[in-house]
């Protein structure tokens, strides 16, 4: 009875930042390069070389803090995570333990009521990734490539407020958009720029201690992670529910056979022996670094939504899909700023037509073939009624395909409306002549005929001829 049993979360998400050289040493974090032609000394490991921290990961750990209304720490401290595994030539990572950077931070998400939720963000901390091991290509041996190895990252760990993989996902996606907001991280999940590892655990409902967790690694898509949490509620509850107990322990997420299965035991903290790293010193920051982050910020999702609402008088839901990627947003904003349609029409198109558009293609906003500006003069010319919505559409499939503004489209292919009443009512006489009987019948009262008329003249005129004038000039003519 998967009702009795309560879903307790808890995400480890690793987003790399986007510096352009490493964490400690100046190779460059460019993906995709030849295996170990970005890897110094200092990723290697080698001894008598000492890592030199690069500035720029203080700065956007910091942006990231005051974005989730964290406290960032004056005073923070690199530590030595020392394990052995053949990625990691040191022996040991460099991360933060007791004292993160930044700690206690919140967000907002929707719950499945469709309320906020808050979720907090017990810390996030600074540290460097490892190398790569290569199977594939190599027979019976493993390779190594160290490129990867010292690519600076940023650990955001929540506390266990998440109950269902839908909120691990809405988590997930709101700490995707803010770190992309605030152009820490690419969020490339492909490249492995933003990944998680999921914390999954049961309990009676109405129980206050935790159950025993089990930790899910290799999580990198939405999708995967949730069906790897899915299979994993599924699995706890049934061996609970069988007698079983559920033990601590690292579990892989196969997405080809779509099941969890024991990695590892879970290790302990202490198992890693933990120390202040002696090559480096302290992170000290004051106050006025701090507040000079602060004014760097970029307005933020969440305001931006809420901006959107007000000022555009858009939906929720629709702002709430604008505002998901700042380049989005902007591209909404231009289109409106430049021309006279409505913002919610602006909205629909950007929501409908043109993500229907950059999806079919596989394109980004910033790559979209219709400029901002250009979608605004198609729009415009359905405000002056220089064509109808449903002429458009012909308009933005012919701009998209390169044929030309919207303006060099209507001209090209004679798409203008016809708004000459004469012409028009010619075409409603010529469908009263040769539609005797739907004639009759909307006389004798059948009203929805109406409908079956403006039909037949828009046919006969290509679509071109002004909907409302169609309709008004029919039923003047048609009235007895
Ligand atoms: P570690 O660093 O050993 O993985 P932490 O105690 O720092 O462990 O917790 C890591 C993550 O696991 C956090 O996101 C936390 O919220 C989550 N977590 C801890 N205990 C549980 C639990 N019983 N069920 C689900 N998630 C948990
Ligand atoms: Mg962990």
């Amino acid at each position: 009875m998967s009702g009795q049993w309560e879903v307790v979360i808890g995400l480890e998400i690793h987003a790399q930042l986007a510096t352009r050289s490493k964490i400690f040493s100046s190779a460059a974090t460019t993906y995709g390069a030849e295996p170990n032609t970005q890897a110094c000394l200092v990723d290697l490991g080698y001894p008598g070389v000492l890592p030199v921290l690069n500035e720029e990961v203080i700065r956007m750990a910091c942006k990231f803090g005051l974005a989730v209304n964290a406290t960032v720490a004056q005073r923070s401290v690199f530590a030595r995570k020392n394990y052995f595994y053949p990625d990691l030539p040191k022996g040991y990572q460099i991360s933060q333990y007791e004292l993160p950077i930044v700690e206690h931070g919140e967000l907002y998400i929707k719950d499945a009521e469709g309320k906020d939720k808050r979720i907090g963000i017990t810390r996030a901390h600074l540290e460097e990734d490892a190398g790569k091991s290569i199977h594939e290509g190599l027979g019976r041996s493993s390779g190594i490539d160290l490129n990867r190895a010292g690519t600076p990252l940023l650990e955001i760990v929540s506390e266990p407020d998440l109950r269902s993989a839908k909120e691990a996902i809405a988590y997930m996606r709101k700490i995707h958009t803010i770190v992309r907001y605030l152009e820490i991280s690419d969020g490339n999940m492909a490249e492995g720029s933003f990944r998680c590892d999921a914390n999954v655990s049961v309990r009676p409902r109405g129980q206050k201690e935790l159950g025993t967790r089990a930790e899910l690694k290799n999580l990198n898509s939405f999708r995967f992670i949730e069906k790897a949490i899915n299979f994993e509620v599924e699995r706890q509850i049934e061996l609970l529910e069988d007698g079983g107990k559920v033990v601590q322990e690292t579990r892989l997420y196969d997405s080809d056979r779509d099941e969890t299965r024991t990695m590892r035991a879970k290790e302990e903290a202490n198992d890693y022996r933990y120390f202040p790293d002696p090559d480096l010193l302290p992170i000290e920051i004051d106050e006025e670094y701090i507040e000079a982050v602060r004014r760097t910020l970029p307005e933020l999702p969440d305001a931006k939504q809420q901006r959107f609402v007000k000022e555009y008088s858009l939906k929720a839901s629709d702002a709430a899909i604008l505002t998901v990627n700042r380049a989005l947003a902007d591209y909404f904003e231009t289109a409106v700023a430049a021309g006279t349609a409505k913002a919610r029409t602006v909205a629909n198109w950007v929501i409908g037509d043109l993500a229907a558009a950059l999806n079919k293609d596989g394109l980004e906003i910033e790559t979209s073939r219709i400029a901002a500006g250009d979608l605004s003069g198609l729009l415009d010319r359905i405000t002056d009624n220089t064509i109808s919505g449903k002429i458009a559409k012909e308009v933005f499939d012919a701009m998209w395909a390169g044929e030309g503004t919207a303006d060099e489209i209507i001209e090209a292919r004679g798409l203008k409306q016809i708004t000459d009443t004469s012409a028009i009512e010619a075409v409603v006489d010529e469908v009263i002549a040769a539609n005797p009987t739907q004639v009759a019948e909307y006389q004798a009262g059948k009203d929805k005929l109406i409908g079956f008329f403006v039909g037949q003249v828009m046919k006969e005129t290509g679509g071109k001829a002004n909907p409302g004038q169609v309709n008004a000039i029919l039923k003047k003519k048609l009235a007895r």
